[in-house]
């Protein structure tokens, strides 16, 4: 059998030295973080990027089962962010020179809703057409993430949750909106269109094994990612999956390993330190950035949006509605000799080499 360190310092892994990264020995998590921390300067540098965070809406037409908006749950109060509070807060991400912003949203595919997000993409790149803008809003037409794409958005993050297709209908209702083929046909949609491409998984499902585990880092490698977004499943009250455990012991610290992971086998993509893992725990991003991860999203939504975007069961959240605190809050995650990139979209290094 390969010793530990051998498997880190390869540049090519099948699914068994996948498997052994991720079920692994605390002395061997410290080895594989390090590992990860090393590649990531050598391949992109210490710069952490931000994208200023924008909940749009938490009005959605699904019902994933381990999510606190979906349809079915009645005790959300539902909004969208009217206009007017969007363009203060794409005015405050631009005068903090935070580089992107990042619009995500409840499922809605109305034209309506499409115009609403073209809208706003049309503003913030008249503020400032050097804002990098992310999408976050779910599944849509070709024809729809064009007309994103052509206003100028250049990423789209849409994360295929579990890539196991009948693992995937396990926590989604088996009915047409929630078809794993759809869903795959929208990411391969959104890369054909041009976008920088983000996908993830949730990590800590029920049933979930360190086996299913490899093979969502096997799919988000051969699908050609540009970016992963994933991070770990918080039960929510008031779901299907209220009050469920993981197999894992700590999940928090499989997250962290997934995301060490996923650095040294892509190692030039875009990696964000999610909220959830802040969540879990106060120095969650933190860590997650010292694993390899190099994105963060401050969250600039009036904390009374932020309140009903229950994805899961929040920790109560400050107030950034203003420079000094979106600073302060993007500073206080940034662990020593790594550094805040300021007015850059921080792209993805994957997309740009191609
Ligand atoms: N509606 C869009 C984007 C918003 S939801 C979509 O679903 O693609 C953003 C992400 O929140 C989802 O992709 C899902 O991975 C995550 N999420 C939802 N419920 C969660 C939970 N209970 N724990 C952790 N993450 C959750
Ligand atoms: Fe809607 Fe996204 Fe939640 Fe699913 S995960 S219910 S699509 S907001």
């Amino acid at each position: 059998m390969k010793a530990f360190e051998e498997i880190l310092l390869q540049e090519n892994f099948d699914k068994s030295d996948i498997l052994r990264m991720l079920d692994c020995t605390d002395i061997e998590h410290d080895m594989l973080v390090n590992r990860a921390g090393e590649v990531r300067l050598n391949s992109i540098g210490n710069k952490v990027h931000g994208r200023a965070l924008i909940e749009l809406s938490n009005r959605c037409i699904k019902d994933c089962f381990y999510c606190g908006i979906r349809k079915s749950n009645d005790s959300v109060e539902r909004y969208t962010v009217d206009f007017e509070h969007v363009k203060s807060a794409i005015d405050l991400a631009v005068e903090s020179k935070i580089g992107s912003i990042a619009i995500q949203s409840g499922e809605q595919v109305g034209s309506e809703f499409i115009d609403y997000v073209s809208e706003i993409i049309k503003y913030a790149k008249a503020k400032d057409d050097n804002l990098g803008v992310t999408l976050s809003c779910g599944e849509h037409k070709p024809d729809t993430y064009k007309k994103w794409f052509d206003l100028g958005a250049e990423r789209y993050l849409l994360r295929i949750e579990v890539s196991d297709e009948k693992i995937y209908h396990k926590f989604h209702p088996d009915n047409k909106m929630h078809d794993f083929g759809s869903r795959i046909e929208c990411l391969k949609s959104i890369k054909e269109t041009g976008f920088q491409t983000g996908t993830g998984v949730m990590i800590g499902l029920p049933g979930q094994g360190f086996e299913d585990l490899a093979n969502d880092v096997i799919f988000m490698r051969d699908f050609g990612i540009h970016m992963c977004g994933m991070g770990p499943f918080l039960p929510c009250d008031g779901t299907p999956l209220e009050g469920t455990k993981s197999e894992f012991d700590d999940v928090f610290m499989v997250s962290l390993r997934m995301i060490a992971v996923m650095r040294l086998i892509m190692n030039d993509i875009n990696i964000v330190a999610s909220t959830a893992m802040e969540t879990m725990r106060k120095d969650g991003r933190m860590r997650a950035i010292e694993a390899g991860a190099n994105i963060i999203m401050p969250n600039i939504n009036p904390v009374e949006h932020r309140k009903k975007y229950t994805l899961y069961n929040k920790i109560p959240s400050y107030e950034l509605d203003s420079v000094d605190k979106i600073m302060k809050s993007c500073l206080d995650t940034i662990p020593v000799g790594y550094e805040l990139g300021l007015e850059e979209k921080g792209n993805s290094r994957r997309f740009l080499v191609g």
